[in-house]
């Protein structure tokens, strides 16, 4: 089969035609991040519909896993669309650090199929879509339903309809909404009940390359005339986005959830954390790694304190409240820390343990960011007086790691978590890097603090 393929960028918007197959057109539509509104208007492309045959399908996932970040497979067809350029929540996409997958959209019975538009929005390289599509009667005997990768759907009673690939070609710029229209132009795609959503990542250099998909359409050529769909929330997403001051990554703020924090974020979380994470990207490195160049920070009401997943960092609003004038700044460094760790692939565990991935986090922290705090140096370690164990996480770690960094090897916390964010991490290494173990070394931590303290108290 042959593809052509040909792209015409006209101003504020693309129209790129890129995949003619035996008769099908594909029409992409691309609102850049300062153009893409939540009516998804395109000059080429049909804004979504909520009436259309998705609606009422069934989405399922046949291969890959769903990010813990995303919205679920069924924000794909509730007739709902995001308001705001990054809301993993309103999206569906499948999870960091893998290449994509399949999905299988069921109409539950055979329709002569007008038209399937697909639609996402991201500020960054998730913005693009990148997938083949097939579709099936599922009549034939061979007909498999749910084919993995490595099987070719074509084998298994399977047609290709289109391959879709919106990326720009000289690579940069691909932020913002997309909308690709599949249809023949002489009349219908076909006779369908099934449809295959081969997708792939858009890019691999780091683990966010997963499309946000918004909405999927299927329009039916025998269904009255459609109506304009509206926009999931009446309210627009609160949200702050700015570049860091080396102009490497792009950081949203989302206070929708407490407005009354929105100047604080603006004024005081925004300078803070713009000029600290190109600080700690540089801070830990490790070969071949690029540090995310998107992150997103919701304020939002939960327990705790905060957590981060991937790219998106959550943070309780009442913590904010409680402590805006102390800790509030400080945390959002130590979850941005988290963010350039990039320890996903391998979570807590033997390759990555929980005491040394906050004992980093709160070590930046605290003896890089904020040393005037004495959150974690003699002067806490005096206050909480207590039976001091190298791996007690958090701060305490962050005291012993300092420690070993000043008397043994400066590098420490570099090695180690660039071994953490490759799975090779070993409590050996701490001999290769010391000469000593880490029990060892801890032991001798906790004397010369036991000493110190006594000594300066
Ligand atoms: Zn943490």
């Amino acid at each position: 089969m042959k593809i052509n393929m040909s792209m015409v960028a006209t101003g504020l918007f693309s129209l790129v035609v890129l995949a003619t197959h035996a008769g099908i057109t594909v029409a992409v539509g691309h609102n850049g991040n300062d153009e893409a509104t939540p009516q998804f208007t395109f000059k080429n492309v049909p804004s979504p519909t909520a009436s259309n045959a998705a609606v009422a399908a069934k989405f399922v996932i046949v291969d890959g896993q769903q990010d813990p970040n995303s919205g679920g497979i069924d924000r794909l067809h509730d007739g709902k669309l995001p308001v705001g350029e990054d809301q993993p929540e309103e999206n569906f996409f499948f999870n960091a650090g893998t290449s994509g997958g399949r999905f299988q959209v069921d109409l539950d019975r055979i329709i002569s199929i007008k038209r399937i538009t697909s639609y996402s929005w991201h500020p960054g390289e998730r913005g693009p879509q990148m997938y083949k599509l097939y579709a099936s009667e599922g009549a034939s005997e061979v007909f498999n339903a749910a084919p993995k990768r490595g099987t070719n759907p074509e084998s298994c009673g399977w047609k290709l309809i289109a391959e879709v690939n919106t990326k720009s070609k000289d690579d940069h710029d691909n932020g913002g909404q997309y909308g690709v229209s599949i249809s023949d132009p002489d009349g219908v795609i076909g006779s369908f009940r099934y449809l295959l959503f081969d997708i792939d990542a858009t890019e691999s250099s780091d683990n966010f390359g997963n499309t946000f998909f918004s909405e999927i359409n299927v329009i039916d050529a025998n269904a009255p005339a459609v109506a304009e769909i509206e926009p999931a929330q009446t309210t627009p997403p609160e949200t702050f986005t700015f570049t860091t001051v080396d102009g490497k990554c792009r950081i949203t703020l989302d206070t929708t959830a407490a407005p009354e924090l929105k100047d604080w974020a603006k004024q005081k979380l925004a300078p803070v954390l713009a000029k600290w994470y190109p600080k700690i990207v540089a801070m830990l490195p490790s070969k071949g790694f690029t540090a995310p160049t998107h992150y997103t920070v919701i304020v939002k009401p939960m327990a705790g304190v905060a957590y981060t997943q991937g790219t998106t960092v959550k943070v309780s609003k009442k913590w904010i409240h409680d402590q805006i004038n102390g800790e509030a700044l400080g945390s959002l460094v130590h979850e941005s820390v988290h963010v350039v760790q990039q320890f996903g692939k391998y979570g807590y565990g033997d390759r990555a343990p929980v005491w040394m991935v906050e004992g980093t986090a709160d070590y930046v922290r605290w003896f890089k960011y904020e040393p005037q705090s004495h959150g974690a140096d003699l002067v806490y370690l005096r206050k909480v007086g207590k039976d001091f164990r190298y791996d007690d996480s958090y701060r305490i770690t962050a005291n012993f790691l300092n420690w070993v960094t000043e008397k043994y090897d400066k590098n420490i916390v570099v090695e180690l978590n660039a071994a953490m964010r490759q799975g090779k991490y070993d409590d050996d290494l701490w001999k290769k890097y010391t000469g000593k173990t880490v029990q060892e070394l801890g032991e001798k931590w906790k004397k010369d603090t036991e000493a110190r303290l006594a000594g300066n108290s």
